[in-house]
């Protein structure tokens, strides 16, 4: 039977036999309906295409305004596996195509479902435990290899003070013919009023397997060893540190996870990786990512529009438009200068910088899930819903997090080195120099006390909050403030 296999779906793993027929669809109307950043666009249509090269006469490649208009051309019996949005799954359960079990994770549908099934609460630790015990990752016997499950607490390391890590760049791969093509049909799109965000630039990010595989393996000999200890830290002049920029051929489907998973610990077994970094890596895939995915589809369709903490704003035009030149405060306009530039920056820039921001003034978490979504070269509607809705907005009241990450300006002080030549002073909460992380933070946890009042890891700040002399000046200034650029 002939395999269509989706834009997301593009690595071997995704088929039954070397083989295989397969069906790939170019589909304009996406691009029409929604602005997606300039460089995943090309990211895209660069991996279809090129999937589609190196399958030559095996592969049916369609370019058509709608997939359901590529369906009427195609004359043979279809299959598909499962794919990753609830709408490419309404459109297939519209059709005759056979759908098989989603591919491109670790955990099954059956095996989550299995372990999910009367839990009070899904918490990603004991969902992740369960993980390495059935997949039998970085276990010795019934143990946990180097006796610990989680060695988090190893890798909170602040940034090194030179400014840059030393460690080897990520290899970035060399643009050919097919990028080229891709480039000049998404600029004659743009002349026909297609519209785009950010900026073009060279393409940072693999399109093949080929290049996944040599992404990976680059990463694991060379960056995986330091990966653990600077997880979590900033650089103005470093945005990758050691991070293995594996998102987005993952997402693509070029990878298979459980591979990234077997090499992270050979290189441990090997001695050629500290466990800190090879169990932090594992984590993020097997727990995290899967995690996430699963999520994605057991919280049910209305979670996306989970609004629990009542934000109501909308995106400021700046955030939008990635006007990262309008801001002044020097940690969030490197970080939305990395979204325009590169349709990418790391987790700590996501999540403390970028939506933190967001959750101290009470942006719609629907609002910054699309807005995520568009902006960034690994964003997909499953990875979204459950890392912003929940991780990063706390909308679903502690499903996912136990308590919101918002936070001060002591906390970026400290994980970047963002602050020394910023306008603003991170110790400051009040005036022209106060820091708008350290204000907002107050002005956050004072607009949401009666929502939050009970949870056991915010009575503290809670209580400081009531002790705060100036309190209603702070706010006062925060109103003032506005959805002003800061
Ligand atoms: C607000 C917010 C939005 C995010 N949006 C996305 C997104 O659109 N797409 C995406 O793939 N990840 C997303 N993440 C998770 C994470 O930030 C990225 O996966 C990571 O930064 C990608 O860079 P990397 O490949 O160098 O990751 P590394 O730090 O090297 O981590 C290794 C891999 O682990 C996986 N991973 C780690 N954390 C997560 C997570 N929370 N959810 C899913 N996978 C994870 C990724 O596949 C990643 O490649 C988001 C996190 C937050 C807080």
């Amino acid at each position: 039977m002939r395999r269509w296999l989706f834009a997301d779906q593009l690595g071997p793993h995704f088929l039954d036999s070397t083989d295989q027929p397969v069906l790939l669809v170019e589909s304009k109307a996406v691009f029409r309906r929604r602005a997606f950043h300039r460089q995943k666009a090309h990211l895209v249509l660069s991996a279809l295409r090129h999937r589609a090269a190196e399958l030559g006469d095996q592969a049916l490649h369609l370019r058509t305004e709608t997939y359901r208009e590529a369906l009427t051309q195609v004359r043979e019996p279809l299959d598909a596996c499962h794919p990753t949005s609830r709408a490419a799954r309404r459109l297939l359960s519209t059709t005759d195509v056979t759908v098989h079990d989603p591919r491109g994770f670790v955990t099954t549908p059956t095996q989550f479902t299995a372990w999910a099934d009367g839990r009070r609460r899904l918490r990603l630790e004991d969902f992740y435990r369960h993980c390495r015990v059935l997949h039998d990752v970085l276990m010795d016997g019934d143990e946990p290899a180097g006796g610990r499950w989680n060695l988090d607490t190893d890798n909170r390391e602040p940034p090194p003070a030179a400014g840059r890590l030393d460690v080897a760049e990520p290899p970035i791969p060399v643009e050919d013919d097919i990028d080229a093509q891709v480039r000049a049909d998404l600029d004659r799109w743009q002349d026909e009023g297609i519209t785009f965000t950010g900026r073009d630039g060279p393409r940072l990010f693999p399109v093949t397997h080929a290049e996944a595989a040599a992404r990976l393996r680059h990463f694991v000999t060379h960056r995986l060893p330091v990966f653990g200890p600077y997880e979590d830290a900033m650089l103005a002049g470093d945005p990758w540190l050691a991070h293995s920029m594996l998102s987005a051929p993952l997402n693509l489907g070029l990878l298979d996870p459980i591979d990234a998973v077997h090499r992270a610990e050979a290189a441990y077994r090997a001695g050629r990786a500290p466990l800190a970094s090879a169990e932090g890596f594992i984590r993020q895939i097997i727990g995290w990512r899967d995690y996430i995915w699963h999520l994605y589809w057991h919280l049910g369709e209305h979670y996306p529009a989970s609004n629990k903490l009542a934000a109501r704003r909308a995106l400021p035009r700046w955030f939008a438009d990635l006007d990262a030149d309008a801001v002044q405060a020097r940690c969030l306009s490197d970080v939305l200068a990395g979204v325009r530039d590169r349709g990418w920056v790391h987790h700590i820039p996501r999540l403390m910088v970028l939506g933190n921001y967001a959750l101290q003034r009470g942006w719609q978490p629907a609002q910054l899930a699309d807005w995520f979504h568009r902006n960034f070269v690994d964003g997909y509607e499953w990875v979204m819903t459950a890392n912003v809705v929940g991780m990063s907005q706390y909308a679903d009241a502690g499903v996912i997090t136990t308590k919101p990450y918002a936070a001060g300006g002591a906390y970026l002080n400290r994980m970047s080195d963002y602050c020394g030549g910023c306008p603003y002073d991170p110790r400051h909460r009040l005036g022209d120099d106060a820091c708008p992380y350290t204000a907002g933070y107050w002005a956050f946890l004072h607009r949401n006390r009666q929502r939050l009042h009970g949870n056991i890891r915010l009575t503290q700040p809670l209580r400081q909050l009531d002790r705060l002399a100036d309190l209603d000046a702070v706010v006062e200034q925060e109103r003032h403030r506005g959805s002003r650029a800061p």
